[in-house]
């Protein structure tokens, strides 16, 4: 079957389940979103993309943006943040902070928050702008130079980020912050509330799938480092719930409390879904399922 067949199809297929899970109101400006929309991309390694629903409507990526933060660490600057955060599966939600004060200040992965905040500082350190390197990147990537900054959904989150402050705090008492915290929650506030469609995220993370080659096809990462951010998306992207993605989807992958979700077949395709609803461990119910539908129906898991 044709592959835009595949995905209209599975698009048709989950619209009864939108109703599922909640959309995320502790950024109240994320929580007026509608729970109804739902949108899917394809976007092929060698160029073809496809889509179908609202793949073109724009969205808050949340922590999606912390693979291009990782990404972009990892480019200038291979191995060192591993010493300021681990890579393993932390089992516990997205905004805990049970671990940190265990692990004496060196977060689980770079993909819960506290991890994010260690790689968002780096990155401020390495570029003096966190938020502007990842929205360059985003742009360049993606072909999109209108992709920006939600202002209102950062200032949102600021505003009720008490357990953000606390965690950068509590980091910055460990001396695992190199900046201000103020300047450090700015960026990743900043970062999150990057506004992409379906259809920029999947060709912006397609240097994923091609083995870490950019949009214009000079090497960006090295297939070392591509296949390394891969296998912590898979082991971490989705925090308490990536063993049950793992089974159900068997692809790495990144969501973020937006509704998007991005999965990457290695030297194949960038695939991404949005569904603002979300279930208990904060990843879209509709794009777990639609992805789910997308691995069994094509056979491209890594599995
Ligand atoms: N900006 C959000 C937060 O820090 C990102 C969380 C997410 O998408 N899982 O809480």
């Amino acid at each position: 079957m044709e592959l835009q067949a595949v995905v209209d199809e599975i698009v048709h297929e989950v619209q009864p389940m939108l109703g599922e899970g909640a959309v995320a109101s502790y950024i109240p400006s994320l929580g007026q979103v509608p729970a109804g929309n739902f949108g899917m991309c394809v976007a092929m390694s060698d160029g073809p993309v496809c889509g179908a629903g609202q793949w073109q409507d724009p969205f808050s990526i949340q922590s999606i943006s912390k693979v291009f933060s990782l990404a972009l660490v990892m480019s200038y600057d291979y191995d060192s943040i591993w010493k300021r955060v681990f890579r393993e599966p932390s089992g516990t939600p997205f905004n805990s902070m049970l671990q940190l004060e265990a692990d004496n200040g060196i977060p689980r992965n770079p993909f819960i928050n506290a991890g994010a905040l260690v790689v968002t500082d780096r990155l401020l350190t390495l570029t003096g702008d966190a938020a502007g390197s990842v929205r360059g990147l985003l742009r360049k990537e993606s072909g999109n130079p209108a992709i920006d900054f939600d202002d209102e959904v950062a200032a949102s989150e600021a505003q009720h980020g008490h357990r953000n402050y606390a965690m950068a705090h509590l980091l910055a008492s460990y001396g695992n912050l190199e900046n201000p915290v103020e300047l450090v929650l700015e960026n990743y506030f900043k970062q999150c509330s990057l506004r992409m469609s379906c259809e920029d995220l999947a060709a912006a993370s397609r240097f994923l799938a091609r083995h870490g080659v950019s949009a214009g096809g000079t090497p960006f990462l090295s297939p070392n480092q591509s296949k390394r951010i891969n296998a912590v998306m898979l082991t971490c992207g989705t925090y308490d719930a990536a063993g049950e993605f793992a089974y159900r989807v068997g692809l790495p992958g990144k969501s973020g409390v937006g509704g998007g979700i991005v999965a990457i077949v290695p030297g194949r395709c960038a695939v991404t879904v949005w569904g603002p609803a979300l279930g208990p461990n904060g990843n879209s119910v509709a794009g777990i399922a639609a992805l789910d539908a997308f691995t069994t129906r094509t056979g491209w898991s890594i599995f």
